[in-house]
C-alpha cells in the first residue's frame, strides 16, 4: 500500500506564480509518517514549490488542512477522487469545521493523530475508509514516536528542525482557533522523549512549534535545564507574560533560546480587554517593561499585532507601526483580525451581522490574503485593509530594516544574530510584498 501526504499552498498570485520561499518542513506530515506501518509506502508533496503528479499511483491521499490553505486543499482532493484515488483530510480546519470538510473528502479526520492513525491506515488496505475518524486532542508524540523526517529531504525547506513540546495553551484570547481546539488545555510531552528527538535527528537550530510554549512555566523551566547541556539554539512562540519570571528569562536565554514569536496584539487597553488576552493585561503600561526584559536578555522578538478591535483607528494602528519601530522588533507581523471559524470572534462577528464574503472568507472566490474579511467599527474593511498593509510597507523599508537592525542588544548581540536577521528579515519580508492579495486557490 501506498499513501501519499499533501502540503497544500495557499494558492496564487493573480498575474505570476507564487513560490513560498519561507517554508518550513511539515512537521505533522512527518509525524503521521512516522505513525504509518512500515510496510506502508509513504511520500510526500508540498504543493507550495513542486506540481502534484496526480497521476502517480497510490493507494490514499492524505490532505493537511488550514484555514488559509483549505480552499486549495479542495481542489486538489477533487483531482484525487475524480481519479478514484480516496482523500483523507484532517488538521485544524476540519476539526473545527468536520461538515465542510465532509463534502470535499472520503474521510474527514478531526483532533489529534496520535491514537487513530494506524486505524485509519487499517481501514483503507481493507477499503473500508470511515467517514469520520477522530482522535482525543493529548500529548504530542506519546510514548516516543519520532517524525519520519526523511520524508522531508530535498524538499529545500528552512534549515531549522521543527519539534513540539507541547501543544495547546490555558489562555482563551477570544480569536484564537487553538484555544478552542484544545478547550485551553496544555498537553506537555516527556522531556526524555524531546531529547531523544533531538539526539536522534542531530541538529542544533531547533523551532518548537508550540502554540505557547510558556503556557506552563514550570514546564518550561526542566526543558530549559535539559537543553542547557545540549548546546542547541532554539526559538518557539511564547506569551508576554515570561518576562515577569527572572529564573525563566535567565533559564531561557541559557538554554540557547534567541527569540520568540510572541502576541502583543495590540498596544491599546481597550483593545487588549476586547481580545481577552490575558497574559498581556496585568500592569499593562504600554508594553515598556516587558520590551525593556526582552531586550536585556538579548531576545530577538518578533512581534505579532491583530489589528482591526472595535477600539482600533486608523491612527491607533499607526501608532502600532511606531511602537514596533520604536522598539527595533527583529520583526512584525500586523495582521488583520481574522474570524476564524467557530472562535468566539467570529460567533460575535456573525451575531452582529459583520461578517463579509457570506461568513466564509476562506472560501469565497472573491476574498485575497491580507483583505479584512468583517466589518470594522471605526473604519472601513477596505480601509482596514490598505492600513495595515501600509504598515507592513513601512516597517519593511530599507531605512526602518537599518534602523531596527541597529539594536545592539538583539540583532547586533552576535554575529549569529547578524546574521540570522538579515537572513530571515529579508526571506519574511519578500514573503509581505508576494502573499498580499493572493487568490486562494488556482481556479
Ligand atoms: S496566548 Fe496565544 S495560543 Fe494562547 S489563547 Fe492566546 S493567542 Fe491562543
Amino acid at each position: 500500500m501506498k499513501i501519499t501526504f499533501i502540503k497544500p499552498n495557499i494558492g496564487r498570485r493573480e498575474h505570476s506564480l507564487y513560490v513560498d520561499h519561507g517554508r518550513m518542513e511539515p512537521l505533522m506530515l512527518g509525524v503521521l509518517a512516522g505513525l504509518t506501518p512500515p510496510d506502508v509506502e509513504v511520500t510526500l508533496f508540498d504543493d507550495r514549490m513542486e506540481s502534484i503528479p496526480y497521476d502517480e499511483q497510490t493507494d490514499l491521499v492524505a490532505i493537511t488542512v488550514e484555514t488559509y490553505t483549505a480552499r486549495r486543499a479542495y481542489e486538489i482532493a477533487a483531482e484525487y477522487r475524480q481519479r478514484g484515488v480516496p482523500v483523507i483530510m484532517g488538521g485544524m480546519h476540519p476539526t473545527l469545521l468536520p461538515d465542510e470538510t465532509a463534502l470535499y473528502a472520503d474521510s474527514v479526520f478531526t483532533g489529534d493523530a496520535e491514537t487513530m492513525w494506524a486505524t485509519v491506515v487499517a481501514d483503507a488496505q481493507k477499503g473500508q475508509l470511515k467517514r469520520r475518524y477522530h482522535g482525543e486532542p493529548g500529548i504530542a508524540q506519546a510514548g516516543g514516536l519520532l517524525p519520519r523526517r526523511d520524508i522531508f529531504k530535498g524538499k529545500g525547506y528552512l534549515p531549522m528542525t521543527l519539534m513540539q513540546y507541547s501543544r495547546g495553551c490555558r489562555f482563551a484570547c477570544n480569536f484564537c482557533a487553538v484555544s478552542e481546539y484544545f478547550d485551553r488545555k496544555h498537553y506537555i510531552r516527556r522531556i526524555d522523549e524531546v531529547l531523544k528527538e533531538i539526539d536522534h535527528h542531530g541538529h542544533k537550530f531547533i523551532f518548537f512549534v508550540d502554540d505557547n510554549i510558556a503556557s506552563n512555566k514550570a514546564a518550561l523551566k526542566d526543558l530549559c535545564r535539559e537543553l542547557i547541556p545540549l548546546r542547541v539554539k532554539w526559538f518557539s512562540q511564547a506569551s508576554l507574560d515570561i518576562t515577569r519570571d527572572a529564573e525563566l528569562m535567565r533559564l531561557m536565554t541559557d538554554s540557547g533560546c534567541v527569540g520568540n514569536v510572541m502576541g502583543f496584539e495590540t498596544i491599546t487597553r481597550d483593545s487588549l480587554r476586547e481580545s481577552k488576552k490575558s497574559p498581556n493585561l496585568p500592569g499593562f503600561s504600554n508594553y515598556q517593561q516587558e520590551v525593556d526584559i526582552l531586550r536585556e536578555y538579548g531576545m530577538q522578538t518578533w512581534a505579532a499585532f491583530t489589528l482591526g478591535y472595535d477600539h482600533d483607528t486608523r491612527d491607533s494602528i499607526l501608532d502600532t507601526l511606531d511602537f514596533a519601530l520604536t522598539h527595533r522588533f527583529t520583526f512584525a507581523a500586523f495582521n488583520i483580525l481574522m474570524p476564524y471559524p467557530n472562535t468566539p470572534l467570529y460567533r460575535k462577528l456573525e451575531t452582529e451581522g459583520r461578517l463579509l464574503y457570506d461568513g466564509k472568507w476562506w472560501l469565497h472566490p472573491d476574498y485575497r490574503f491580507n483583505q479584512a474579511a468583517f466589518v470594522p467599527s471605526r473604519m472601513s474593511a477596505d480601509e482596514l485593509t490598505e492600513v495595515c498593509h501600509a504598515a507592513r510597507k513601512r516597517f519593511n523599508s530599507v531605512p526602518a530594516l537599518l534602523h531596527r537592525f541597529s539594536d545592539m542588544k538583539t540583532n547586533m548581540r552576535t554575529l549569529w544574530s547578524v546574521v540570522s536577521y538579515w537572513k530571515y528579515t529579508m526571506l519574511f519580508r519578500n514573503e509581505v510584498y508576494q502573499k498580499h492579495r493572493m487568490r486562494f486557490g488556482l481556479k
